[in-house]
């Protein structure tokens, strides 16, 4: 039940992992005047980088990595705060955890990405970092989140990992704030199973964050070098063939998107026409995002546990996996002071819009967000008009 991209591998991914075979060489350090080294990894990162327009990519093993990795990247380590919703996969508050940092929650609005509302207040002498995290595809709201960055002198750094391809205001998540982390996992827009990109235009966040993922080197050394690493790091490195595998989905990247719009549009309009009183969809931020999957929100927490249940589904805030409340291993988790920062309904106003809200899935299948109804990436048209007009039939009668 994963991402668009896994639903269309095909002889693009083949042919790019063919060569890396028959290449002989499966890491991404290789010999440069080798013809046989193909250089997935490092074309990769140039490619990526180009397509998201930034300066600088960087492939890790996974989305959590490329967080790990810009997080060090921007200079976070112990003790440092970072502001991020209580609506995200847990990654984003556990990379921050993982490099020595403190996770400071802040709650959702109706686009259901971080609410620039409650940034201001949770700003301490310690917080140096702003993570918005574009969930379900939807950009959050970059231009006063950005403001208010800057207003405090904070770095922003955007979890794309659910945003890949998504743009606002014209420009691609990840190009917008000061540094950008992407997954490619299987539930993503595009995957090569597991894989993640950092993308920046500063050279500086740039060499920490390979430094990082690699043992404390510089960017794109070839052999052994000795007595100039300056940082202490780890391997998140990605290997040939994996590169390769993501070389030949970012090709589809672009139609994959245009997919996934012209389907959504179809599944909301045939919805809207049923006329469904009381209920909304979740706020876009840009026409630009992605559209992975379609929220709809209700005027309360009964009817929308009545519709949830009605459709085989579940409320968002009854989901699992991307909801603060439900993830025991954070509320159980005890920072180096010996606290436990974080506690169930410590974010009402998230709880609130979350317990009225469901997903429906457009190209994201999975019922971890609680996308159980819904269509794919390969629905085709009448059976997209059958499921929205499946959608009216079943919620009207509960809602009017
Ligand atoms: C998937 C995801 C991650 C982590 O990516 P992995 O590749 O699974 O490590 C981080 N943040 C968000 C919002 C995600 O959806």
């Amino acid at each position: 039940m994963p991402g668009p991209g896994a639903y269309l591998v095909g002889d693009e991914e083949r042919r790019e992992v063919d060569e890396v075979m028959q290449s002989g060489y499966l890491s991404r350090y290789g010999r440069e005047d080798d013809p046989r080294f193909k250089k997935k990894v490092v074309t990769l990162e140039r490619e990526f980088a180009r397509r998201m327009g930034a300066r600088y990519g960087l492939a890790v093993n996974g989305g959590t990595g490329a967080l790990m990795a810009a997080l060090v990247g921007v200079g976070v380590g112990r003790g440092v705060e970072v502001l991020v919703p209580g609506y995200t996969f847990v990654a984003s508050i556990s990379s921050i955890i993982a490099v020595g940092g403190k996770p400071v929650l802040t709650e959702i609005d109706e686009s259901l990405t971080m609410d620039p509302d409650d940034i201001e207040g949770k700003i301490t002498e310690n917080t140096k970092v702003v993570m918005p995290v574009h969930m379900l595809g939807n950009p959050s709201d970059m231009s006063r989140i950005t403001e208010i960055a800057r207003k405090h002198g904070l770095i922003v750094l955007e979890d794309c990992c659910q945003s890949l391809g998504a743009s606002y205001r014209g420009r691609m998540t990840g190009s917008i704030g000061d540094i950008g982390a992407f997954s490619l996992n299987i539930n993503k827009t595009i995957t090569c199973g597991d894989g993640g990109m950092v993308i920046t235009d500063n050279r500086e966040y740039y060499e920490r964050a390979f430094g990082f993922h690699d043992q404390g080197h510089k960017p794109l050394r070839m052999g052994v070098e000795i007595g100039k690493r300056s940082l202490i790091g780890i391997n998140l490195r990605m290997n040939e063939l994996t590169g390769a595998f993501a070389l030949g989905q970012l090709k589809k990247l672009d139609s994959i998107l245009s997919e996934l719009k012209r389907k959504k549009k179809l599944f909301k309009d045939t919805i809207s026409e049923g006329g469904i009183r009381n209920m909304r969809f979740r706020r876009i931020n840009d026409p630009g995002e992605c559209g992975t999957l379609l929220t709809v929100i209700f005027e309360t927490h009964e009817v929308a546990e009545k519709v949830a249940k009605a459709l085989g589904s579940k409320t968002v805030s009854g989901s699992g996996w991307h909801v603060y409340n439900n993830m025991e291993q954070l509320l159980s988790y005890e920072d180096q002071d010996g606290k436990r920062p974080f506690r169930k309904h410590m974010l009402p106003r998230t709880d609130d819009i979350l317990d009225r809200a469901i997903n429906l899935s457009v190209g994201v299948v999975d019922p971890g967000l609680g996308a159980d109804f819904g269509i794919n990436i390969l629905s085709g048209d009448d059976e997209i008009r059958r499921k929205g007009e499946e959608f009216v039939r079943i919620v009207k009668p509960i809602v009017d």
